[in-house]
């Protein structure tokens, strides 16, 4: 049902990257470990200690795509608890998995679920310190909406931080992570999740997105500077930081 023509390219992929996350959100933590082996908390850590968010109280951020909440709990954690955040996403199948996740840990009150898309944030001008994404923007049909919206919310002096699979950039290790990811992922989607055709579609989605380099020639394009990257894991994962100055 997927194969509209009156439907716009950015309207179907939206649609079924929509589908996917209703399908999976209550089995999508423990997917995450089983699909990344667990690296995908490193990796998180590693964003948020590169973002390294002050123990200030006032201090303000959006995790967009934020899913089940993982980030934000980092983000606050890190602060030692000053930091309150607004957890954004288009979907509330995931957003409702995270809300509990925040009531069991303590953190509802510094935190705020909001329902809405990346690509027309509803959020005011200048509002946050940081914006972060993390295995978000790949989701996005229009990525120069979500940037564009990204330099939008941020106050001057903001920071950009997207966490999203990347290049694999060791040789020999691509091997491994073609046959990991195109083999493994979706056995281990129609196993567990029982929905193989989902875990597919995000491995595919995965080789669509763009390089270290390109997308950070995005988020320049979208107004950020000093625009940086660091690769994880060799490139199966990287993390771009922007500043809004
Ligand atoms: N950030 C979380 C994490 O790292 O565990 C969740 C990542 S999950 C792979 C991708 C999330 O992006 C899903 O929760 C999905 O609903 C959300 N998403 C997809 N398209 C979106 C859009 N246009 N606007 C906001 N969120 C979107």
């Amino acid at each position: 049902s997927y194969g509209f023509s009156r439907v716009s390219d950015g309207e179907e992929k939206q649609a079924r990257v929509n589908d996917v996350f209703h399908r999976v959100a209550e089995r999508y933590d423990l997917m995450n470990d089983l699909m990344s082996g667990g690296l995908h908390r490193a990796w998180k850590s590693a964003m948020v200690g590169w973002l390294n968010p002050p123990r200030r109280a006032g201090w303000r951020f959006v995790d967009v795509a934020g899913g089940t909440g993982d980030v934000a709990f980092r983000i606050v954690e890190a602060s030692g608890g000053t930091a309150t955040g607004t957890v954004l996403d288009i979907n509330a199948s995931m957003l409702g998995v995270g809300e509990e996740r925040a009531r069991k840990r303590g953190l509802l009150p510094n935190l705020t679920f909001v329902e809405a898309n990346a690509e027309a944030l509803s959020l005011p001008d200048a509002a946050f310190d940081a914006y972060t994404i993390a295995f978000g923007i790949r989701n996005v049909p229009r990525i120069d909406l979500a940037l564009a919206e990204a330099f939008r919310v941020l106050k001057p002096g903001g920071r950009f931080m997207c966490l999203e699979f990347s290049e694999v950039e060791v040789p020999v290790l691509d091997k491994f992570y073609d046959l990991w990811s195109f083999r493994a992922i979706p056995a281990i989607g129609g196993a567990v999740a029982k929905d193989r055709d989902s875990y597919q579609y995000l491995v595919e989605s995965i080789r669509r997105f763009p390089n270290q380099a390109n997308f950070a020639a995005m988020i320049e394009t979208a107004g950020f500077e000093r625009v940086r990257h660091r690769n994880l894991s060799g490139g199966i994962a990287a993390i771009h930081s922007g500043w809004k100055l």
